[in-house]
């Protein structure tokens, strides 16, 4: 029978010094030594054994081998295409990938001195470009840790406006973050960095101690019937099983009605059928609504509905900006049917002229978000408006 193995006996050579890359190997059995010549000299780098990999170095970063790799004993090998790892690799996280490269240019930079051979630190491919928007990454991340820390990220309240009376129902809140060099960065841009790792949690409890502090100023203010505010939550906040309690928590602390203070989650997260509907009940049983974010954009499957109570539904921009056509007229015109009959809520958002407003009057649509309603304020113009 044929074997996808490769073997070799004792003092049999594997590869050497100065080879080119042409693939790793997994040790199956055997034992292996790793030599180099330093000075002109034969010198023992280390041993290894079954379940370790050989020659993975040159293959990840594409340069030649800079030691030589002779059995000991006899050896069963399994052979790596280098375009195993070079896939594994191109798709890994760029932050990651950054790290490995970073180590391994270290590494080769030891080796080379200790083998009196050239240093080929200019060598480190983190000057790729997708290693270096890996870096600008990793610093971009840093920064957002640090603004996070001064205070310094801004929340943003955009105006939903209950079509037929005209009336501001409340806000949306979104997070603004000015950098002192780059200017505005779009949360489209940060809040997904952030979910990459797990700042947006205290991204999220900073945005929520905000908001219910500026409801709370509201309500200081007299203002009657006091407002909503909808904070959007991200599926990182959610595997955090502490983010309900810290939620309900703030809302009782500051004595607020419970039904003030709104959780969006997007479309995407609700085919997570289990987490949502164990949110909804928690969220539920306080009297705390929530809503359905990017409706539209997510799934064509509308069974999660059936049995997901939301008491809003956000419909996505996208169709907004369709209801200049007969056929984007028709499908909202049966989204706000969808939504009469689940018995919640629909709030349009992206809503930029006076012809989409009246489109979504005429359609039985109840609410309205956009840039006509109103642009994202700075608390300031809020509290005072
Ligand atoms: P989203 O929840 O769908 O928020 C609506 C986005 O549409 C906002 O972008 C808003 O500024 C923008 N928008 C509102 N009206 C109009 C309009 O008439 N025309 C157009 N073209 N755009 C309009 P923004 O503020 O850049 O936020 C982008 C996304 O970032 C949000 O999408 C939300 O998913 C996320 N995000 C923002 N703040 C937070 C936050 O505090 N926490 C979390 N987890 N995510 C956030
Ligand atoms: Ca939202
Ligand atoms: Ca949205």
């Amino acid at each position: 029978m044929q074997s996808y193995s490769e073997l070799f006996a004792a003092g049999d050579l594997i590869f050497r010094e100065g080879d080119p890359p042409d693939g790793a190997f997994l040790i199956e059995s055997g034992r292996i030594e790793i030599s180099t010549h330093q000075f002109g000299e034969h010198r023992v780098l280390g041993e290894l054994g079954p379940g370790m990999l050989l020659g993975e170095m040159a293959v990840i970063d594409d340069s030649p081998r800079t030691a030589t790799a002779r059995a000991l004993t006899p050896c069963r090998l399994t052979r790596i295409d280098a375009g195993q790892f070079a896939e594994r690799l191109a798709s890994a996280d760029p932050v990651v990938r950054a790290l490995l490269l970073s180590q391994l240019t270290r590494y080769r930079s030891a080796l080379a001195k200790l083998t009196g051979g050239v240093e080929r630190v200019g060598d480190a491919r983190l000057e790729d470009h997708r290693d270096a928007s890996a870096i600008g990454k990793i610093r971009l991340e840093s920064e957002l840790r640090t603004a996070l820390d001064r205070r310094e990220l801004e929340v943003r309240l955009q105006p939903i406006e209950e079509i037929e009376s005209g009336h501001v129902a409340g806000y949306e809140a979104l997070v603004r973050w000015t950098h002192p060099q780059r200017g505005d960065v779009s949360p489209a841009e940060f809040i997904r960095l952030a979910e990459e790792t797990s700042l947006i949690v205290p991204i999220g409890d900073y945005m929520l101690e905000r908001v219910c502090d500026v409801l709370v100023e509201l309500r200081r203010r007299g203002r009657k019937p006091l407002p909503f505010v909808a904070l959007n939550v991200s599926a990182r906040q959610l595997d955090d099983p502490g983010l309900i309690d810290r939620i309900i928590g703030h809302v009782r602390a500051r004595d607020l009605p419970p039904n003030r203070l709104k959780i969006e989650i997007t479309e995407s997260l609700v085919l997570d059928q289990e987490r949502i509907g164990s949110l909804l009940a928690r969220c539920h049983a306080v009297g705390m609504p929530v809503a359905l974010d990017d409706f539209g954009t997510g799934f064509s499957n509308l069974g999660p509905l059936l049995t997901l109570d939301f008491d809003q539904i956000k419909l996505d921009a996208s169709f907004v900006r369709a209801l200049d056509r007969p056929r984007g007229r028709s499908v909202v015109g049966v989204v706000v049917a969808m939504t009469r009959a689940l018995d919640c809520d629909l709030v349009a958002e992206g809503v930029e002229t006076r012809e989409q407003r009246e489109a979504l009057h005429r359609l039985g649509c109840r609410y309205a978000q956009g840039w006509l309603v109103g642009r994202p304020q700075p608390l300031e113009q809020v509290l005072n408006g």
